[in-house]
């Protein structure tokens, strides 16, 4: 029952994101969740690694969209200059945002991977639509105040489960396969 909010993968980083797995998972596209992801939420910049990870994976062939429940002034700000597409205003863990991003990348759920910071809207999410999902450690940084206060502390009790279950494998993080 508790399967469809454990991720496939769970990394420290998004910087741990070995790209050659996730070609042999079959996956070509990475929608990307931007607060404590690959940008803490009090900053309005990417990292000089976050920013190289990021151009990396486009000049892998990857296709990129970052799908954020934030606004979208912050969002095309910080991936405008970067050429990443964006949907905004996501309302995750509801699959119309993450069906927006497949149909502007046109892509499909079994050739895409999302990656966040948090269970109960990035992870959930993605599982719901069979996407591979991958879950980082937020990067250290403020949070909405409802993330701190419902999510995070029924999280902690997730991640316990989950932190047991992951299996270590060419330097990824695996969880056990929660299908099956
Ligand atoms: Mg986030």
């Amino acid at each position: 029952m508790l399967r469809i909010f454990y991720p496939d993968m769970y990394v420290p980083s998004i910087l741990d994101i070995n790209p050659d797995e996730l070609r042999k998972h079959g996956i070509n596209t990475v929608l990307l969740d931007l607060d404590n992801t690959i940008v803490p939420r009090d900053r309005d910049s990417f990292s000089p690694e976050i920013k190289s990870w990021l151009k990396g994976m486009l000049e892998r062939g990857f296709k990129l969209c970052i799908v954020s429940n934030n606004s979208t002034a912050r969002v095309n700000k910080l991936a405008r200059p970067l050429n990443i597409p964006c949907v905004v205003r996501a309302i995750k863990p509801m699959p119309g945002a993450f069906r927006r991003a497949l149909g502007l990348l046109n892509t499909t759920a079994a050739e895409t991977a999302v990656v966040g910071d948090q269970i109960f809207t990035d992870i959930w999410g993605g599982n719901r639509l069979g996407m591979f999902t991958v879950l980082v450690v937020p990067m250290p940084g403020k949070e909405f105040w409802g993330t701190k206060l419902v999510n995070r502390r029924l999280e902690k009790l997730l991640l316990a489960r989950i932190s047991r279950l992951v299996s270590h494998k060419d330097k990824q993080y695996y969880v056990r396969r929660k299908k099956g």
